[in-house]
C-alpha cells in the first residue's frame, strides 16, 4: 500500500507537515492528525463551504460581493486587518498598500505587540524551533502555548525538558521573580519552585502564549522579562520564542519597504474595514470578513466565502519562528477566490 500524501498544516504557526487527509466510504475528507484544532480547521476548510452573508442572512456570494463593492466605493484608505497569510497575499496586501488603496495591519494581542515593542527596544534574544529543541532544559510556557500552537510539546520534544508554566503575567510578580533570582543565586527555598527551575536551567526556553501579559500591565511587563532575560544570560542561555502567526507578513514587508508592519493594537479607534481570515477570540469586529470561520455579526456585518491556501490553493508560508519557508499543497483543489483575490475585485 502507498504511503498517504503528507500536508503542511496552514491553521497554527507551528505547520506540522504530517497531516493526512482521509474519506471514509461515502463520507467527508477529514484530516489524519493528532491535534482537535487540525481537526476542526480541516473539517471546516473540506466540508461544505460557508455560505455569504449579509446581516443575519445567509445570501449568494455575488450580493454579498456587490454590497461590499458599494459600500467601500470612494472609501479613501480601507483598514485591513489580518492574522497572517501565505507569500504571495503578503506582496499583494503590500502593493494595494504603497498604492495608499488599503493600510494593512495585523491582528495581534496587545500582550504579543507589548513583547514585540519591548525587544525592539531592548535588542533581542530569540531563538528557533530547533534551538530549542535540541539545547533547552528548561521550557517556560506563559500564557495560552496549549490552545495557540497544541502541538507544541512534541515539536520541541518537551519530554526530554524540565516544564514549568504561569498564566498571563503581572509586572509585580514578576518584578518579585526577579529580585528573587538576583539575591538567592546561591539556592532557592522549595516555596519557589519557578525561581528554582530558572535559577538552575542552563539553557531557559521562554515560550510565550496567547495573553502572556495581564493586558492592561503588558508594556511594563514585557520590559521586565526583558531586563530578566538580559540578567540571566550574564551566567547561563535565556531566550524567548513567540510564535507569531504573522512571521510571512512581516517578513514580506520588511524585505518590501524596510518597515514594520502595524499591529491593529496601535490604535485602538481605528476602524477595521476589512478582515481577512478567521477572528481570533476578543477579536475587534470587522464591516467585512473574507474567508475562514464565519463567526456571526457580531465580528463582522458581511461574510464572503474564500478558498483557503494549503487546502483549495497552493501557497508558500514562513513558520512562526521566522526561519523555515514550508509549501502549502493544495490538498483539495479547487476554483474558489482567494481571500486576495475577492479583496482585489472589491477594490477594482
Ligand atoms: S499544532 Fe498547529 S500546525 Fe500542528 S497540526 Fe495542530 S493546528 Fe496544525
Amino acid at each position: 500500500m502507498m504511503p498517504p500524501t503528507l500536508y503542511v498544516c496552514p491553521f497554527c504557526p507551528l505547520h506540522c507537515d504530517d497531516v493526512a487527509l482521509e474519506q471514509p466510504s461515502g463520507g467527508n475528507w477529514m484530516a489524519k492528525v493528532q491535534c482537535g484544532k487540525a481537526i476542526t480547521a480541516y473539517a471546516h476548510a473540506l466540508g461544505d463551504s460557508q455560505s455569504a452573508r449579509i446581516a443575519d442572512a445567509a445570501v449568494a456570494t455575488s450580493l454579498a460581493s456587490e454590497k461590499a463593492k458599494a459600500m467601500f466605493a470612494g472609501k479613501d484608505i480601507i483598514h485591513v486587518a489580518t492574522a497572517g497569510t501565505d507569500l504571495d497575499t503578503a506582496r499583494r496586501l503590500n502593493q494595494l498598500q504603497n498604492k495608499n488603496r488599503i493600510r494593512v495591519a495585523i491582528d495581534d494581542t496587545v500582550s504579543a505587540a507589548a513583547w514585540r515593542a519591548a525587544i525592539s527596544r531592548e535588542g533581542t534574544l530569540s531563538a528557533t524551533l530547533g534551538d530549542v529543541r535540541m539545547h533547552a532544559d528548561v521550557v517556560w510556557t506563559i500564557g495560552d502555548v496549549e490552545n495557540e500552537t497544541p502541538r507544541w510539546r512534541e515539536q520541541i520534544a518537551a519530554e526530554t525538558k524540565q516544564w514549568i508554566n504561569s498564566q498571563s503575567l503581572a509586572a509585580e510578580p514578576l518584578a518579585e521573580l526577579f529580585q528573587t533570582l538576583r539575591s538567592n543565586a546561591n539556592g532557592y527555598d522549595s516555596d519557589e519552585p519557578i525561581a528554582a527551575s530558572i535559577g538552575s536551567a542552563n539553557y531557559l526556553a521562554i515560550i510565550l502564549g496567547r495573553n502572556a501579559f495581564v493586558e492592561s500591565e503588558a508594556t511594563a511587563t514585557a520590559e521586565m522579562l526583558s531586563k530578566m532575560l538580559w540578567y540571566l544570560n550574564k551566567t547561563s542561555r535565556a531566550i524567548v520564542l513567540q510564535w507569531d502567526t504573522a512571521a510571512t507578513n512581516r517578513a514580506v514587508t520588511a524585505w518590501q519597504t524596510n518597515a514594520p508592519i502595524d499591529s491593529v493594537t496601535q490604535d485602538s479607534q481605528a476602524e477595521i474595514h476589512i478582515r481577512l481570515g478567521s477572528p481570533s477570540e476578543g477579536a475587534k469586529a470587522a464591516t467585512l470578513q473574507i474567508g475562514g470561520i464565519d463567526r456571526g455579526p457580531q465580528f463582522a456585518e458581511l461574510y464572503l466565502p474564500a478558498a483557503t491556501l494549503g487546502i483549495d490553493r497552493e501557497g508558500v508560508t514562513i513558520r512562526g519562528d521566522g526561519t523555515v519557508t514550508l509549501p502549502l499543497a493544495a490538498a483539495r483543489p479547487s476554483a474558489d477566490a482567494t481571500p486576495i483575490e475577492r479583496l482585489e475585485q472589491i477594490l477594482a
